[in-house]
């Protein structure tokens, strides 16, 4: 299958610069002098692809997951889903209890009985996973392979060299002066032994580990003494090159060569279309391009990417745009934290600015745009929940408007349940709404009606909307209205002289006509969204 996505990437020069250098205003202007009209327009008006996170922090352990993407693929492809983005499919250190990115081997894809004796992963075994794979790939859908690259983690011994360290909260001062520490950095694999890569890994191939077992009060970071972090990562805790477990040197040759090998040994193994990228705010900012440029080289063909750089700061993720030369898609952060706020501002938030800040108007062509994924559920690491309300509304910003590509959280279709320690250490019991009703209808208004033309009117401090006029080959209109704070009403040009109009969502009863100049005045309800979509011959049969 043919991705439109895949064409949209346009190679530019890697931009050299400090990273507070290029604001998001001089990098839109210098892509667009460079590029033309290509933030302007998609290539393929009549595509409206749509991804789905297909799995969440708290999904089943029972090792069936991989059967049930399998099973689940024909319903989510007659719903519209076109691209999954798959868990990690590699072995975690936790083993079964690992959501797969305290990654351990990548080269056991839940074929190996190691650790405790486990072959499988969380989500099943490895020929599960090309299974999966294969299921979507035959329905139409595109896998997206999660790639877990900073770190690794469950060492089976312990070494001892020269390390530095230095502090958390400032990876650039040193607490004291380098002396030997015992760290867990000896990776043999003896279970999958010399079986897809002869790469044992050791302390030469971490860029610094957080545990000395010589010195295991002294809470540090122990940094290698002859290689500083590196400089193109995100300058967090001044800089973020170090998160967690034994982080990889990816300067290191072997290192590099071996996750080349990975990635090649990964398009091997199962149909992939691309790539989810784990925590790339880590890693350095080249590495990655030249890692796709080799990849896409060895397959022959483009790989979509979205990189997870998970930050609110536009002008980092501009910067990180530019640096990668539009090779991968970034998660839309800023996007779900306005949506965050908004539904936790009881009507008091200004939707006007919903999308102020954001990729999906800054840089729509990169913009994977999300509700809510596995780290910003409850009581998860970066929790910023979208309460249930506020859900619907989001979701009819990202699926029928014309920017982004919209990728749906498996919790939010489906719902979840499940318990968890929160940041206080206590138990919660959290339930998530399943939302698959609405977002089924949405879907549905996605591939059928939004398209063409986009009349925007975020224009009041409650109510926004906006209309998607059609194409020749989508010739029926849309106008979406919705409101955080009371039932709400718009005069918005729907580009269609005398048509009537009803509510899909089926939160509104009434037709609407448009007048002879094709405007007409829209409604919802308050706290709601409606759905108006042209009625035509043949409507009835859609819904
Ligand atoms: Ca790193």
């Amino acid at each position: 299958m043919s991705h439109p996505f895949h064409d949209l990437r346009k190679r530019f020069e890697s931009i050299s610069n400090e990273q507070t250098g290029y604001t998001t205003c001089k990098l839109r202007e210098w892509i667009e002098d460079h590029l033309g009209h290509v933030l302007a327009i998609k290539p393929d008006a009549e595509f409206n692809g749509t991804m789905m996170q297909g799995f969440h922090w708290y999904s089943d352990g029972d090792g069936q997951h991989w059967n049930r993407l399998a099973a689940d693929a024909p319903a989510l492809a007659a719903a519209g889903i076109s691209g999954i983005w798959f868990p990690p499919a590699t072995k975690g250190f936790g083993g079964v209890n690992d959501v797969g990115y305290g990654i351990y081997d990548l080269f056991d894809l839940g074929e190996f009985p190691y650790p405790n004796g486990q072959v499988r992963t969380k989500y099943g075994t490895r020929e599960e996973f090309i299974l999966a794979a294969e299921s979507c790939r035959n329905h139409g859908i595109e896998v997206y392979a999660d790639v877990v690259f900073n770190h690794k983690m469950g060492g089976e011994f312990q070494e001892e060299y020269e390390a530095i360290p230095v502090s958390f909260s400032n990876r650039n001062q040193e607490l004291g002066p380098p002396r030997m520490i015992r760290s867990y950095t000896g990776f043999d694999f003896p279970a999958r032994g010399n079986q897809y890569s002869t790469m044992k890994w050791r302390w030469q191939h971490f860029s610094a580990v957080d545990y000395n077992s010589l010195d295991p009060g002294f809470k540090a970071i122990w940094r290698k003494v002859d290689k500083p972090f590196n400089a193109e990562v995100d300058w967090e805790n001044g800089n973020y090159d170090f998160l967690m477990g034994c982080d990889l040197d990816v300067d290191h040759p072997e290192v590099r060569g071996e996750l080349v090998h990975w990635g090649k040994w990964m398009l091997e193994a199962a149909p992939i279309a691309g790539f989810r990228l784990d925590a790339i705010k880590h890693i350095e900012g080249d590495f990655f391009n030249d890692w796709l440029d080799q990849l896409e080289a060895y397959a022959g063909r483009n790989l979509f990417c979205v990189g997870e750089y998970w930050t609110t700061k536009l002008d980092t993720l501009s910067w990180y745009i530019g640096n990668t030369g539009g090779r991968m898609h970034l998660f839309d952060a800023p996007l779900q934290n306005n949506f965050h706020h908004a539904s936790r501002s009881g009507g008091a938030f200004d939707m006007r600015t919903i999308l102020n800040g954001t990729l999906m108007k800054e840089f729509p062509l990169y913009a994977v745009t999300l509700v809510e994924n596995h780290d910003t559920q409850p009581l998860q690491a970066l929790e910023a929940v979208v309460e249930a309300w506020f859900k619907p509304l989001a979701y009819a910003i990202i699926l029928l408007r014309s920017e982004g590509y919209p990728c749906i959280f498996t919790a939010d279709y489906y719902g979840a349940n499940y318990t968890g320690k929160g940041r206080d250490g206590q138990d919660y019991s959290i339930s998530l709404t399943r939302h698959k009703a609405i977002i089924d209808i949405l879907l549905l208004a996605r591939r059928m009606f939004a398209h063409g033309p986009q009349h925007s009117y975020l224009d009041h401090f409650n109510c926004i909307g906006w209309t998607r006029v059609g194409t020749a080959q989508h010739p029926h209109a849309l106008a979406v209205i919705l409101s955080d704070g009371p039932a709400g009403t718009k005069w918005m040009d729907v580009g269609k002289p005398l048509a009537s109009f009803q509510d899909i969502t089926g939160h509104l009863h009434h037709i609407i006509h448009s007048n002879a100049d094709g405007w007409a005045e829209f409604h919802c309800n308050g706290g709601s969204v409606s759905v108006w979509v042209e009625q035509h011959e043949g409507l009835s049969e859609l819904l």
